[in-house]
């Protein structure tokens, strides 16, 4: 694979060992990112999108109780990272701009 340049490449972000021509990557990119950072497993994945799921607990006031909540989230996975990443990782993914309905995350980092 002939990996090319991208002239929006930013020194300061962590390990980049392969590069990629996806205009929507945080690392190779434009993509910028801001905001909330979320950690949860892999329950789905599509060609440059990942499905995220994690639990918390909301508290019910009415019932002086706690509840469990789950959250799902969809991220976007840009092509350096499409075989890094499989169903059951645990992954940490950051807020960035509206990419669709669906997503307004990227996929970060793997944590195990
Ligand atoms: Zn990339």
């Amino acid at each position: 694979m002939e990996a090319k340049e991208s002239p929006f490449h930013r020194a300061s972000v962590i390990e980049v060992k392969v590069s990629c021509a996806d205009e929507k990557c945080p690392f190779h990119g434009k993509l910028k990112t801001h905001g909330r950072t979320f950690e949860g497993s892999v329950i789905k994945k599509f060609p440059k999108r990942i499905v995220i799921e994690f639990y918390r607990t909301v508290y019910v006031p009415k019932f002086e109780r706690y509840v469990k909540s789950r959250t799902r989230l969809h991220a976007r996975l840009p092509d350096c990272k499409e075989n890094g990443v499989n169903i059951g990782d645990y992954v940490r993914i950051k807020e960035c701009r509206p990419l669709s309905k669906l997503i307004h995350f990227v996929f970060t980092e793997k944590v195990r």
